[in-house]
């Protein structure tokens, strides 16, 4: 089959074929947040041996989804009890409140040290945010994570994100089913030489569902980590409608979307305004910005244009590069052939 560009497109009893057999695939799995749950009481005895006042938050994928797939990390954050009570307040960006980050962070790796000396452990305090990457060891332990301290701004965003993706069942097959998409094409940040984060990913899907009117506006302000647990509670992944023929439908129209609709020249991917309604122009995200723009050194595009919901003037697809924005739009192309590989 061709599509409006004359580009090959797979053909959709063969998509929706696919998607069924995904579904099936990820039921059969176990998906449930207990190796998570054990995970954070690991990680609160540490911190309550550091800091007591200080608590772990989780977010990232868990809190997202509401589930824990396998190959995921587990994302932290410790916050003190004014953060929590501030929990709408912007998140402290200059270099002696990361001085404290890291030091707090560096405390809390002596006692995982002493706790878990199997895990490895490495204190990155360079990178935006400082951050401590522990891999834990085998069975349980098995499970990778990342910690930082006194920035809420995950555990907002990852709220937005599940307030998303609650409102429509397709929602969060979309999600998994193109974050998993983005692993095995390389795309994603996770992998070497991959440009945008599943953060990045669920945001572009939001935007797409948002384009489509398949959701509502979830005004930014309206999470509050002084509403949100700690440890996000599970919900179970449903069957989606009809064998996963509107997933099916959707998957291939996210893909249109970004291929034909979406005018990466102009536009911004943003959850802050009305969708469409955000310019490279009105964020002054222009050519001469980028030439100027660095972060930590390393130079920042916009070429593939995601606004960050709360931090304030960061592109969330900063790394995309003008080379890996032609790769995008290649993946893209043969996404549509392959369903997202899922037929090749
Ligand atoms: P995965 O299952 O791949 O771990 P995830 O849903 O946990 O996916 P991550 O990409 O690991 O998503 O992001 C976790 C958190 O890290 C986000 O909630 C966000 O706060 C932060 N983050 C990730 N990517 C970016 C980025 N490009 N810019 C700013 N913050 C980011
Ligand atoms: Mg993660
Ligand atoms: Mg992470």
């Amino acid at each position: 089959m061709k599509g409006k560009a004359g580009r090959s497109i797979a053909a959709i009893s063969d998509v929706r074929a696919a998607v069924s057999r995904f579904c099936d695939e990820q039921l059969s799995r176990r998906l449930d947040t207990h190796p998570v749950a054990e995970v954070h009481q690991k990680v609160s005895a540490c911190v309550q041996a550091v800091d007591p006042t200080m608590t772990p938050y989780i977010f990232g994928s868990t809190a997202v989804l509401g589930i824990h797939e396998q190959g995921s990390d587990v994302d932290f954050v410790c916050l003190s009890p004014t953060d929590v009570q501030d929990g709408k307040g912007a998140d402290a960006v200059s270099e002696v409140a990361k001085g404290l980050q890291s030091d707090f962070l560096f405390r809390l790796s002596e006692a995982v040290k002493r706790e878990h000396y199997l895990w490895g452990i490495e204190l990155v305090r360079r990178t935006r945010v400082p951050v401590l990457r522990v891999k834990g060891g085998l069975g349980v332990d098995g499970v990778s994570f990342d910690v930082t301290a006194n920035r809420r701004n995950g555990v907002r965003n990852s709220a937005l994100l599940r307030a998303y993706f609650t409102q429509c069942p397709e929602a969060r097959w979309l999600s998994m089913l193109v974050k998993q998409w983005s692993k095995k094409t390389g795309l994603n940040a996770s992998v070497d030489g991959g440009c945008i984060t599943s953060y990045g990913w669920n945001i572009m899907v939001v935007y797409y569902l948002l384009r489509r009117r398949l959701v509502t506006l979830v005004p930014v302000e309206s999470c509050d980590v002084a509403d949100i647990s700690p440890m996000p509670p599970y919900m179970p992944l449903e069957t989606p409608q009809q064998g996963g023929q509107g997933l099916a439908d959707m998957l291939m129209d996210f893909v249109s979307y970004y291929l034909d609709e979406f005018t990466p020249e102009t536009e911004v991917m943003s959850l802050t305004r009305a969708a469409g309604e955000t310019t490279k122009e009105m964020l002054s995200w222009t050519k001469q910005a980028e030439d100027m723009a660095r972060i930590r050194g390393e130079k920042i595009h916009y070429r593939w244009c995601i606004e960050d919901p709360y931090e304030y003037d960061l592109n969330v697809g900063r790394n995309v590069t003008p080379f890996k924005l032609m790769l995008l739009r290649k993946h893209l192309e043969r996404a549509q052939e392959t369903a997202l590989l899922l037929l090749a």
